[in-house]
């Protein structure tokens, strides 16, 4: 398992800053990408994919967490990958109603013929199976990975999107948060490990979640706008942390 991409829980006051996680899972049968990315990874998905050692003609599974524009945006860059979706979350995008779905894009995706939807328990290569995760959206979906040189491991999307709501069950940006709740307390109750939708890896630990690495980001002024002859640099850092679960988790 490569994290592609790291997620990142920060966002705008006023306006959209999606930093989702997007994750290569390479095994003997099978490459499977996890989400693609919103439009910030229009540019750099492919090339960051290369540098992993993954060819995009070589993905064979584009798995989907659920329809949001940071996680299916860069569908097409993968022509040979079947396109694995939740029933649930198709259903609901046929909908059209969440502001967050990209709505032009789903006539498409359905046009490419490779759009294949999937329950949980379904399993899509030895060791990797299909967890249904619903609460941020009805179709939200996670892969868990059964790899004997990994902890047990839980690719959860949005369903799980930061430390805080793996520690909490609560979440902002849900759609149902006793079913949230649920799904948190499901991936609590088998994983030891998370990549969630917004944030860095997880460790889960008997009575606590920990994020093992700082995260950091650094934001660029270009020159002469703020100082003169000078880029500005605004550091962000999210220091390695921990919490305890909450009661109930
Ligand atoms: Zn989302």
């Amino acid at each position: 398992m490569r994290v592609i991409c790291e997620g990142f829980p920060g966002k705008m006051a006023n306006g959209y800053m999606g930093w989702s996680s997007v994750v290569l899972v390479e095994q003997r049968e099978k490459k499977i990408l996890f989400d693609t990315g919103g439009i910030d990874k229009r540019v750099d998905l492919c090339p960051d994919l290369l540098a992993a050692g993954a060819h995009p003609e070589e993905i064979d599974y584009l798995v989907i967490s659920h329809f949001h524009l940071d996680h299916i945006y860069n569908y097409d860059y993968f022509p040979n990958a079947e396109i694995i979706l939740h029933s649930d979350e198709l259903a609901y995008a046929r909908k059209g109603e969440d502001p967050w779905q990209p709505h032009h894009l789903l006539a498409p995706v359905e046009k490419t013929g490779r759009l294949r939807c999937v329950r949980g328990g379904e399993t899509l290569a030895s060791g990797i199976s299909v967890i249904h995760l619903p609460g941020h959206t009805p179709g939200c979906m996670g892969l868990v990975l059964e790899d004997p040189a990994l902890p047990l491991t839980v690719l959860a999307g949005d369903a799980i999107k930061t430390i805080a709501e793996m520690a909490t069950g609560k979440a902002p940006m849900t759609s149902a948060p006793e079913q949230t709740y649920a799904s948190v307390k499901k991936v609590r109750s088998f994983a030891r490990q998370v990549v969630p939708g917004h944030d860095r890896l997880l460790v889960l630990e008997k009575d606590r979640v920990m994020a093992r690495v700082a995260a950091r980001r650094t934001i660029i002024i270009p020159p002469d706008i703020v100082d003169r002859g000078k880029e500005r640099r605004l550091e962000l850092t999210l220091e390695q942390t921990w919490l305890p679960f909450c009661n109930g988790l």
